[in-house]
């Protein structure tokens, strides 16, 4: 298994101009005061997994671009590249930006549609309609709400260790 090396933002909500965010382990901590931009990483990662604009904390794509929140963003487009490693040594960046009102989807700069870039990641095992790959800010509190068996059910899930519990059982009972 992989994981994501660096994202490259430009002019993507707090960051102006072409900055790097990196790099990464294979565990991260994000630590910070409020209002650092904590939350903007998070909502660089799922801007450039395709998640739709409305779970940004935002209203419309334009929203995203550095300064549009005063009503003075710095650019018609803003972008968002995530550096993905592969075991092998092998890189897939994965790159989203905002064009008018939608957005532009590069898998290794080659432009593909949506269908196409929610595939590749895909490969590498980012299935992002299966709403498993970030929790969002507030949602932490309805999982911290959950009664343990749920918790424990959605852990399984996301881990896919529940793929295996079928197999798990039976051996031990053998
Ligand atoms: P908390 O600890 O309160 O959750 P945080 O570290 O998660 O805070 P964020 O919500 O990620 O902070 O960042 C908020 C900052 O991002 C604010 O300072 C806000 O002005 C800035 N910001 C948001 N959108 C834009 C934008 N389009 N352009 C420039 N800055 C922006
Ligand atoms: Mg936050």
């Amino acid at each position: 298994m992989g994981y994501l090396k660096q994202i490259d933002v430009e002019n993507f909500k707090s960051w102006r101009g072409k900055q790097v965010i990196g790099p990464f382990m294979r565990f991260n901590c994000i630590i910070g005061s409020n209002g650092s931009g904590k939350s903007n990483v998070m909502d660089a990662m799922s801007f450039a997994m395709g998640e739709r604009v409305a779970s940004l904390r935002v209203r419309r794509t334009t929203d995203l671009i550095h300064g549009a929140h005063i009503g003075q963003p710095v650019s018609h487009t803003a972008s968002v590249a995530m550096r993905y490693c592969q075991d092998d040594g092998e890189e897939t960046v994965f790159c989203r930006s905002i064009s008018g009102d939608s957005s532009e989807y590069r898998v290794n700069a080659i432009h593909v549609t949506l269908a196409k870039y929610l595939e590749e990641l895909e490969k590498i095992g980012i299935i992002t309609k299966a709403r498993n790959c970030l929790v969002f800010q507030g949602a932490v509190e309805s999982i911290a709400m959950k009664d343990p068996k749920e918790r424990t059910k959605m852990f399984e899930r996301i881990s896919q260790s529940l793929d295996y519990a079928d197999d798990y059982e039976k051996r031990r009972g053998a």
